[in-house]
């Protein structure tokens, strides 16, 4: 086992052949020994039942981490959800505001924020979960300055997050520049880079046009050679992200934390390659 932490990314699946694959993948991710696995959350919805059928699974061998979203919801939904994954035996959350899906036209919920999220979480549950919240090296779509977004960073921790997970990023600069943002304001918890492997250029694009996470020009270029070439695409990507991944660990990142889109073996290379396992 590693002293880092490392722990991997995945979307319910929704059908059952989707649990078959996302089980073998589970098995071979687990020669990393990850910290934990999580699953994201659809704010609004249709796969939130999805979600904690997944983490319940999970939870069943090695420790989950449902994401939860509070856009959208209220306070008892929330608590059900909460008092559910207790009662399962899951001790980590991932605490998020979530977006809106596109066309959405219900009720924004009873929280603005992701702070408010996690003091409810710790209103209601005490110190049972651990908790994550997110963090944006290259900062939220909404966000209007750099300060701002890091004073609400801020806010988050103070209501009681254990440690963070960052929007994916290609540019180990940004992510020590939060760092040191952060140490500034007396932030103190473990900030953990997200890395999302390099597998399709366009929904790499797509992704990262919505998210606000930036992929720098020479990158762009650079994959765009590779146009039919997938194989070719992917292993180029994997010399990048073994190449940031190493900078990141060199530069003190306290683990990985792994978008694997449900598909082990990008990551598997990657962290082969950095000798993780
Ligand atoms: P917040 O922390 O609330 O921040 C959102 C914006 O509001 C930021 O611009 C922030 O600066 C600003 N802000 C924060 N607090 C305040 C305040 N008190 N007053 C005014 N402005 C404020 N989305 C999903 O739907 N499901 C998932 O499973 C999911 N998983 C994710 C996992 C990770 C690791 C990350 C990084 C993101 C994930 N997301 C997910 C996306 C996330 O929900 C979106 O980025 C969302 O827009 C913001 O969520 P947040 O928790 O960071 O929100």
């Amino acid at each position: 086992m590693t002293a880092l932490s490392v722990s991997c990314e995945f979307f319910p699946p929704r059908s059952e052949k989707g649990m078959l694959n996302l089980h073998s993948v589970r098995q071979k991710l687990q020669v990393l020994k990850p910290e934990y696995y999580s699953v994201t959350f659809g704010a609004g919805g249709s796969t939130q039942e999805k979600t904690f059928e997944t983490i319940v699974q999970i939870q069943q061998q090695v420790d989950a981490a449902p994401h939860l979203s509070c856009i959208g919801s209220t306070r008892d939904n929330i608590l059900k959800l909460l008092q559910d994954y207790q009662k399962h035996g899951v001790h980590r959350i991932v605490a998020l505001r979530g977006d809106q899906p596109s066309g959405w036209a219900g009720p924004l919920g009873e929280f603005n924020h992701a702070n408010k999220l996690v003091e409810f979480i710790r209103a209601e549950t005490g110190s049972h979960f651990h908790i994550e919240v997110a963090a944006y090296p290259e900062f939220h779509p909404e966000s209007r300055n750099a300060k701002e977004d890091i004073n609400y960073f801020k806010q988050k921790v103070a209501a009681g997050a254990n440690s963070a997970i960052t929007q994916y990023f290609y540019n180990a600069d940004a992510y020590f520049r939060l760092l040191d943002s952060c140490a500034a304001q007396g932030i103190d918890i473990p900030i953990v880079p997200g890395i999302m492997p390099i597998s399709n250029y366009e929904q790499l694009i797509r992704f990262s046009n919505v998210c606000g996470a930036e992929v720098p020009r020479w990158l762009q270029w650079r994959l765009r050679d590779f146009e039919n070439d997938v194989a070719g695409l992917q292993a180029f990507g994997v010399d990048v992200m073994t190449d940031l991944c190493g900078q990141l660990l060199a530069g003190g990142a306290p683990g990985l934390h792994f978008y694997t889109l449900n598909q082990a073996e990008l990551t598997l290379t990657i962290t082969e390659r950095l000798g993780l396992y």
